[in-house]
């Protein structure tokens, strides 16, 4: 209609408003409030809420123009006046305010939180946790919390605000000396940071692997153990860095370390290793690394680990970047190497020192490679690249078994509770992933996102189905897009994605471009599935969030989890007991080298039991938005932020609760709240009647009356509020 106020879609801002000035067939005009005029298609306008209040509802299935556009608008002008947080029914929209909001957080706020049903303060992540914790104490039934967003979204900080109010609420009061359960999972936070977090363009502290807190109550509710499982740490960051990004944390708190570490782990300036200095970012500048270093030490103290194994883990930690300086030149012998200079040389020998490892044969272990046949054993030498392939490889694999073992230890030192009547599961992994170039890596995450998808899915379209059927009333059932072809496509066993690639990593003469072929062979007529015209060896997946295509380049390499037969045997050997016990022996018949096992299937393994933990909990989400790249406050990217909100499944959600019946009320609970809009029910024994006179006198049409409770229509809750509060 000419002069109403209207959204229509825009390239830069995605939904921008304006009033209707004419309507030509099938386009309109709009003049915005810049006085600009646009045209835009008519069927992609949306009308504009005329009511809509400058602060915004505090759950969007209040609004009452349910659109993208709707939805945007209310993030954003929340965003504004600081309020990040957003309900989409029972799902917690987080969008990361890039300051500090202290105010926020701290004891009162919990306080207050504690025994509220969820929606009656404003929306909070303590909110989520307290419901949780209520959920698991009434119904006995364990809980999960998933939070999920991209990188730099506050995935890590939402987690642990619901750590910190779970601890609070769980917490043992008694003050002996040794530390509870709660204060061991909130050091191990610093700890597991330290190494297994790094400055990234998309986060100063991203935490380069997956995370799920298990946290175990008692009978009377209170934590009485934890676990914590972590998946698919980063490995290729420890020898490779590109500028402006930075190593794992821990590399630089080392080199910043008191004078006496300094010189025991024969380090000094960063810029010094190779490791480290391939990127021009050694210093960052909110982070003080000495102080962190002290900290680190600290929290690793209070999980359990003593001096002895601190020091064990930082020299393991220096021995990585002088390895990482060693370098290769050309051996006497034809395709031969060696170190390349007396330089090379005595990192090397500080290397060995550090892992207390002979030095000589951690020079063979990096130079050489013996193969075994039928017959004989054959030394073959490397050549300088092929070494210095072995030493990166050396690398990796230390840092990564140094982390498991940390998680490990910090397991140990929290302590399970085998006798656990329920629990608390809170999950910080990675967002789904598509970048210009997507490897292995992003295969494996967008996979995690995928199976976590579907659970979404089914939990929050079956779930509701589930309860119309159980109350009974009358719906068309409301169709979504299941993912499960696309998980077919990846995890079938066999003949799925990761299967061939097994297959592909079996077989001594595959390359990746032999696997790509039999990738476009089999998958020829998938519909998830397809080849991009310019390439010869990528792929592209259409996942439920988008198109990403894969570069199959590393996909076999990346897949081998492979330790090279000789640096087990030498770091097997270390004098120091650390070390070694990071490399127990191999039984017999898996030290040769022909055997391989498979990162991706071990992952899918790992997502399989994750998923199964997840299946007998109740779930809770929380999804986490980045309002734009500089990651700088104040600064909210619509188009940015709407392609969050569609892959996190906000959009779908918000889509099916509104074409169902997303507000309902126990009766006795709507009789409560709305007898004063026809007080002469209060005396009616009959429940259903009461409320069906409530709703009849209130002008409502197309709610339902269920066998327990009343379902209402989107919006229809605020109208009945807003006639209570008239009368009130
Ligand atoms: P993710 O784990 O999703 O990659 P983080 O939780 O590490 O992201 O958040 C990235 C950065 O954003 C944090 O280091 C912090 O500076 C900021 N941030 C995130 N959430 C909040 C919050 N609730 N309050 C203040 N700052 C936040
Ligand atoms: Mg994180």
């Amino acid at each position: 209609m000419v002069g109403s106020e209207v959204w229509v879609e825009d390239p830069d801002d995605a939904w921008v408003d304006g009033e209707v000035l004419e309507i030509n067939g099938d386009e309109i005009k709009v003049k915005r409030t810049s006085n600009k005029t646009i045209v835009a298609k008519t069927s992609s306008a949306h009308p504009k809420d005329p009511e809509f209040s400058p602060t915004g509802v505090d759950d969007m299935t209040k609004l009452a123009y349910l659109h993208e556009p709707g939805v945007l608008q209310n993030l954003k002008c929340r965003y504004d006046v600081n309020e990040i947080y957003t309900y989409t029914g029972s799902i917690l929209i987080a969008v990361n305010p890039f300051q500090r909001l202290p105010h926020l957080y701290n004891l009162q706020v919990m306080q207050k939180y504690k025994g509220v049903a969820l929606g009656e303060l404003s929306p909070h992540p303590f909110a989520i946790a307290d419901s949780a914790y209520r959920q698991m104490i009434n119904e006995s039934i364990s809980q999960a919390i998933l939070v999920s967003g991209e990188s730099g979204a506050g995935k890590t900080e939402s987690t642990k605000m619901l750590m910190r109010y779970l601890a609070y609420m769980g917490g043992k009061v008694d003050n002996t000396e040794e530390r509870s359960v709660e204060q061991k999972v909130l050091e191990s936070n610093p700890v597991l940071e330290a190494f297994g977090n790094a400055k990234t363009v998309r986060n100063n502290n991203s935490s380069r692997f997956g995370k799920f807190v298990e946290l175990q109550f008692d009978h009377r509710g209170r934590i009485s153990g934890a676990a914590i499982r972590t998946y698919l740490l980063e490995r290729s960051r420890v020898c490779q860095v590109s500028d402006p990004e930075r190593n794992y944390h821990c590399f630089y708190m080392l080199c910043a370390a008191p004078k006496e570490d300094v010189d025991k782990y024969k380090l000094g300036n960063p810029k010094s290793f190779r490791y480290l200095n391939q990127s021009n970012c050694i210093a960052l500048d909110a982070i003080n690394d000495a102080e962190e270093y002290v900290a680190t030490r600290r929290a690793m103290g209070v999980v359990g680990m003593n001096q002895e194994e601190q020091d064990a883990i930082f020299r393991v930690v220096a021995g990585i970047l002088h390895l990482g300086n060693v370098e290769f030149a050309k051996g006497k012998e034809i395709d031969s190497s060696q170190p390349k200079d007396d330089k090379s040389r005595s990192h090397l020998k500080n290397a060995a020192e550090l892992f207390m490892c002979d030095e000589k044969a951690l020079e063979e272990s990096l130079c050489k490679r013996v193969f075994v046949t039928r017959d004989e054993t054959i030394t073959k030498a490397l050549d300088p690249d092929a070494a210095a392939l072995s030493r990166d490889a050396l690398a990796k694999i230390v840092y990564s078994k140094l982390f498991d073992w940390l998680v490990e230890k910090i397991n140990v030192a929290i302590g399970q509770d085998s006798d656990s009547k329920f629990l608390i599961g809170v999950l910080d992994i990675y967002g789904f992933e598509s970048f210009k170039t997507n490897s292995f890596e992003q295969f494996c995450i967008n996979l995690t996102n995928e199976k976590l998808q579907q659970h979404f899915n089914q939990h929050v379209f079956k779930m509701e189905q589930e309860e119309y059927e159980r109350e009974k009333i009358d719906w068309s059932y409301i169709e979504f897009v299941d993912n499960q072809d696309i998980l077919d496509l990846i995890e079938k066993k066999p003949g799925g994605i990761i299967a061939l690639l097994d297959e592909a990593c079996m077989f001594p003469r595959s390359t990746h471009e032999t696997f790509a072929q039999k990738l476009y062979q089999t998958f020829k007529d998938n519909k998830r599935f397809s080849k991009p015209k310019l390439s010869r060896t990528d792929f592209t997946i259409c996942h439920y969030a988008g198109d990403v295509t894969y570069q199959t380049d590393l996909f076999l390499d990346k897949n081998k989890d492979y330790v090279v037969p000789e640096h087990q045997a030498l770091l097997a050997a270390s004098k120091c007991s650390f070390v070694s016990s990071l490399f127990p022996p191999l039984p017999e018949e898996s030290s040769k080298s022909s055997k391989f096992s498979s990162i991706g299937s071990a992952f899918k393994q790992q997502l399989q039991s994750l998923l199964e933990t997840l299946n007998s909990t109740e779930p809770h989400y929380v999804r986490c938005v980045k309002p734009n790249n500089v990651l700088k406050p104040a600064i909210f990217e619509n188009n940015n932020v709407l392609q969050q909100l569609r892959c996190g499944g906000v959009m779908e959600a918000i889509r099916i609760s509104c074409a169902g019946f997303p507000s309902r009320k126990q009766f006795h609970e709507f009789i409560d709240r709305f007898a004063i809009l026809a007080p002469e029910v209060r005396s009616k024994s009959d429940k259903i009647a009461a409320c069906k006179k409530i709703l009849e006198k209130s002008n409502l049409g197309g709610y339902q009356i269920g066998k327990t409770k009343v379902f209402l229509r989107a919006g229809q809750m605020a109208e009945l509020d807003g006639q209570r509060a008239e009368i009130l």
